[in-house]
């Protein structure tokens, strides 16, 4: 079966163009009834950290991205990197070189005043090891083919030639006995079973360095996928400003994970003109080959649109719940713990419909879910105040016996009564709602003014309003 990858270095954390890498990985595993695996590349032991790997385990759970099977750690197979570096020596398919810091210097050196991209020039590549020079630990390096070419048939990128005198023989194993990236990946991805690595186009060099590896053991290469990277809204590399940004930033400006599966899937990768794709329909129409192969743009406008639908979409139950489980993650979350659980969990519901209308984040909902919770006298902002105080606070004073004398504190006797006092004074209903909507928001924008009296209940709608009628 369909075996894939997901391989990040935890020298930061997963960041918006990771989750996409591993989105893309898990949609193919889903799709072919197979497994996406997680390896931790953390073989460079000073950046990698261990809240690196916490965060990526916890981005990619909250994404709803988990990985079949634990996450296996690169620098624990150190020891079986290694045996397959001296397997390749002993094969002759590898080499001990030599060299020193100073000639390898001196390489690079004449390839930059030769203008062309530093190349290791094989110098102990048939010398024998008697030579050696005392004192020095040796590096082990690949013996790669001299001329010829190396293909890599690549699912997105189509099939790529690369000259094998542009591909030297690079180092498989330090001088201190760990493994290179190079090599490591191959052996890792072979002894995993690996059937398909989908990863980034900077990749697609180290995908022909890999397959000489692999050829070299005799290994069954890989199919390839190399996704373009997203860029920026302008076309260049993506910026901050622009997105580049970790999961968690996201979490924290109020996305859906859902949402952004969605969004993600569409940077690089479309059905028809579907712009809103469920999580289902993606597993049963993704295809790596499907894959585009110019770069995507990154463009939060179109993120908050697809999460707004998304949020307008969800029914209040599992949007009260979305919203009460990221109350931590969320800048104003702290307004929904000020009552509780149950409380606050009860008025959101209640309230759910009238809020989910406009908000297109979950910040935004957390935010216009405010008044529900704010205590009294409630803060009034000051376009609100100036409503109370060109006359509002005198309508409000003529309508708060006609609501305290409705029955029945529901939407349509409340709005009866509204109505029938803006009649008797000769007002628009606008006129007499705006101040109510102040007096009980403390703001000048909100859920219709009857479904916040409803929702509000009698006793904490008519207290408000006394709040301001003095
Ligand atoms: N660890 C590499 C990275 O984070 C990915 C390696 C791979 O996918 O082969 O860029």
């Amino acid at each position: 079966g369909v075996v894939t990858r997901f391989a990040p270095s935890p020298t930061g954390f997963l960041h918006i163009g990771g989750a996409r890498t591993a989105l893309f990985n898990w949609l193919y595993a889903r799709a072919k009834g197979g497994r996406m695996l997680l390896r931790i590349e953390d073989t460079d032991r000073e950046r990698s950290t261990p809240e690196a790997v916490t965060a990526i385990i916890e981005g990619l759970k909250w994404m709803g991205l988990e990985a079949d099977g634990d996450p296996v750690s690169q620098f624990e197979s150190a020891g079986r990197h290694r045996a397959v570096a001296e397997e390749l020596l002993a094969r002759g398919q590898a080499y001990k070189c030599y060299a020193t810091q100073d000639e390898l210097a001196q390489m690079r050196e004449t390839a930059r005043a030769e203008k062309r991209p530093p190349r290791y020039d094989g110098r102990w590549r048939d010398r024998d090891p008697s030579e050696a020079p005392a004192g020095v630990d040796p590096v082990i390096r690949l013996r790669a083919p001299l001329d010829g070419e190396t293909i890599v048939d690549d699912e997105v990128q189509g099939r790529i030639t690369f000259n094998n005198k542009e591909l030297d023989d690079f180092v498989l194993l330090r001088s201190d006995g760990s493994p290179t990236y190079m090599l490591a990946v191959v052996v890792d991805d072979h002894d995993m079973g690996v059937t398909h690595i989908i990863r980034g186009d900077d990749h697609l060099t180290n995908g022909a360095r890999q397959t000489l590896i692999y050829k070299a053991m005799g290994w069954d290469v890989p199919v390839m996928a190399h996704i373009p990277l997203i860029h920026g809204p302008d076309g260049a590399k993506l910026s901050k400003r622009h997105g580049a940004l970790g999961i968690e930033a996201y979490r924290a400006m109020g996305y859906l994970p859902v949402a952004l599966r969605n969004y993600l899937v569409r940077l690089g990768w479309s059905h028809g003109d579907e712009e809103i794709i469920s999580t289902q329909d993606m597993i049963a129409w993704f295809d790596v080959g499907d894959i585009n192969k110019g770069a995507a743009r990154f463009d939060f406008k179109k993120l908050e649109a697809v999460n707004g639908w998304w949020i307008r979409q969800s029914d209040d139950e599992t949007l009260t719940d979305a919203l009460m489980g990221e109350r931590d993650a969320l800048p104003n979350g702290g307004i929904l713990k000020t009552r509780s659980d149950a409380e606050t969990r009860a008025m959101l519901l209640a309230a759910m419909p009238g809020l989910k209308e406009r908000a297109k984040t979950l910040v935004e909902l957390a935010d216009s879910a405010t008044y529900l919770f704010a205590a009294r006298p409630l803060p009034i902002e000051d376009k609100a105040e100036a409503i109370l105080a060109d006359g509002g606070r005198e309508t409000i004073a003529g309508l708060t016996p006609r609501l305290e004398a409705v029955s029945e504190w529901a939407v349509e006797p409340l709005e009866a009564a509204v109505r029938a006092y803006a009649e008797e004074k000769d007002m628009k209903l606008g006129k007499a709602a705006q101040p109510l909507r102040a007096a009980l928001t403390g703001r000048t924008t909100s859920p219709g003014v009857f479904d916040v009296l409803a929702v509000l209940g009698r006793d904490e709608s008519l207290a408000r309003l006394k709040d301001q009628a003095a």
